[in-house]
């Protein structure tokens, strides 16, 4: 059975790369890769439109490997390898290091 790691709505931390070592909110899944919150922020330039008469640039995310990503545990402070349990019929993702529950 394969472990899908890292779900929507999941803190992650990036464990390479040029943001290492930051934290973020599952955005989006796409694939391999995933869209975090505030990682891997790329300029991109605005045409000027109507509604922005300045045009600009703006920071926006861009999808990152999974295989940067690692889950991120408030209370180990750090990013984990999580472990499948069973409880009361249901499987819940946990920190392998101090049990913390991911899926409640
Ligand atoms: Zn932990």
């Amino acid at each position: 059975m394969s472990v899908q790691r890292i779900r929507k709505g999941d803190t992650v931390i990036a464990v390479s790369g040029t943001d290492i070592g930051k934290s973020g909110k599952v955005l989006q899944i796409v694939g391999e890769r995933a869209l975090v919150e505030g990682l891997n922020l790329r300029k991109k330039a605005l045409r000027k439109t109507q509604d922005n008469p300045q045009g600009g640039i703006i920071d926006k995310e861009c999808t990152i490997a999974i295989s940067n990503l690692m889950p991120y545990c408030p209370e180990c402070k750090k990013g984990v390898r999580l472990v499948r349990s069973r409880e009361s019929g249901k499987s819940i993702r946990k920190c392998q290091a101090c049990g913390h529950a991911f899926d409640s």
